[in-house]
């Protein structure tokens, strides 16, 4: 078994100093308190364009992004890759309007795509449809409304970008992973999806869809796509997720007085998280997997999971995945063993990776539990190095 404890090899590539700050790092933002006046402060201040780009960049953004462009970013991914720990630049766009935005996202998501080309450290790209679609249009295709002309052709518009960015990755051999959003939004998401990887995964796996598993119809949609794809004859690409939006998802359930679709419980969560990666790798034959969790418990069962199949540890169908900055232990211990890990590595100015960063930040308050299993591992680490 992976020994996650290991925190030598977890924090290899951090300095003293740079663990230092990791720890303080985490000490901030498991307030969450100042974490609330953090995110309410950042944007005011960043809107009227007050100086504090110094204060996030030097703490949350060195800690959780890879720099302001892709060639910022090229030393980490090299970091990375001397430990066998592969990384997917992430283009961390968020909440545009424009159509000149979306465009400018899709060329940078060509961009990022035609760097990764021939680079084994970079096996794959991402990208949300927000950052190519315009919100309300997303809800209005989703609820299956009808759209006007002006809506037909933007949505057409819409279709043309991600196909051009999935026939890239496949022209230059790179998998891509659609991220999933809101489940207002998630229809229109996962008909672009099944679209492409019906169009580019006839002889292997490019693209992958995103299933959130704390949404209580996840598990019935990857068996009806297993089944799918296993009739026709396509290969399926599935990353698994808990999910990130279930603050929002409830509060939107309970002002419209419907049911939730999200699992009552967390072990109900847990439980189909698990339940989807044992039906993925019990279909591997036209399938792949990208684990991404933080969750030591989700990490150990695949583990066991593919030894109970006799899978290699580096079976190319199934990859473990981190957020950098987060769970080192997990990433660095288990790429060690020889298992597959790719770390996402987000990208972007400061102000643009700002929503992702108060994400990142809500998801390590006290509250939310992570952050004193980071602490505790870097302290460990410090102790370790008589810091
Ligand atoms: C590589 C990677 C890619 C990701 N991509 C996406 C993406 O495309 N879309 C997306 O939405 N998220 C994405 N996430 C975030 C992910 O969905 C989770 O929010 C985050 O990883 C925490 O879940 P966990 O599995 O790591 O572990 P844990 O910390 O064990 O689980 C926390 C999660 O459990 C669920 N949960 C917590 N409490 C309850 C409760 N009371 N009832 C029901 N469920 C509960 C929530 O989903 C919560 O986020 C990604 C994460 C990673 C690591």
């Amino acid at each position: 078994m992976v020994n996650f404890e290991d925190t030598a090899t977890a924090f290899i590539t951090k300095s003293n100093s740079q663990l230092k700050k990791a720890y303080y790092m985490f000490k901030l933002v498991a307030n969450p308190g100042l974490v609330k006046f953090g995110k309410k402060a950042s944007a005011f201040s960043l809107s009227l364009g007050l100086p504090i780009k110094g204060l996030v960049k030097s703490t949350v953004y060195d800690q959780f992004v890879g720099g302001e462009n892709i060639l910022e970013c090229d030393s980490t991914i090299d970091q990375l890759n001397e430990h066998n720990v592969k990384c997917l630049l992430d283009y961390s766009i968020e909440g545009k309007v424009k159509e000149e935005d979306f465009e400018n996202t899709k060329n940078i998501l060509i961009k990022t795509i035609q760097y990764g080309k021939n680079k084994e450290a970079i096996p794959f790209t991402v990208f949300k449809v927000t950052g190519l679609a315009r919100f309300a249009l997303l809800e209005k295709v989703s609820a299956n409304k009808a759209l006007n002309s002006s809506e037909e052709k933007e949505w057409f518009r819409v279709q043309k970008r991600v196909e051009q960015i999935c026939q890239t990755a496949f022209n230059v051999d790179l998998a891509v992973l659609i991220d999933a959003e809101e489940s207002w939004i998630q229809n229109a998401i996962d008909g672009l999806a099944e679209n492409m990887i019906r169009k580019f995964n006839e002889e292997k796996v490019v693209i992958y869809n995103t299933l959130q598993m704390y949404r209580k119809d996840r598990l019935d949609y990857l068996k009806i796509q297993v089944e799918e794809a296993n009739k026709i004859g396509y290969h399926l690409g599935v990353k698994l997720v808990r999910g990130a939006y279930m603050e929002k998802e409830r509060e939107r359930a309970a002002k419209n007085n419907v049911d939730s679709p999200i699992q009552e419980t967390k072990p109900d969560t847990d439980q189909d998280y698990d339940a989807g990666v044992n039906h993925i790798v019990n279909h591997l034959r036209l399938g792949a997997l990208v684990a991404g969790t933080h969750n030591e418990e989700s990490c150990k069962k695949l583990v066991q999971a593919m030894l109970d199949r006799g899978l290699a540890k580096n079976d190319e169908r199934v990859w473990f995945s981190q957020l950098f900055g987060m769970s080192d232990n997990l990433s660095f211990n288990l790429a060690k063993e020889g298992y597959n890990v790719v770390k996402y590595l987000p990208f972007g100015p400061v102000k643009e990776t700002l929503p992702y960063l108060i994400r990142r930040a809500e998801e390590n308050t006290a509250a939310a539990g992570q952050t004193s299993r980071e602490l505790d591992l870097i302290k460990k680490e410090m102790s370790r190095r008589g810091l």
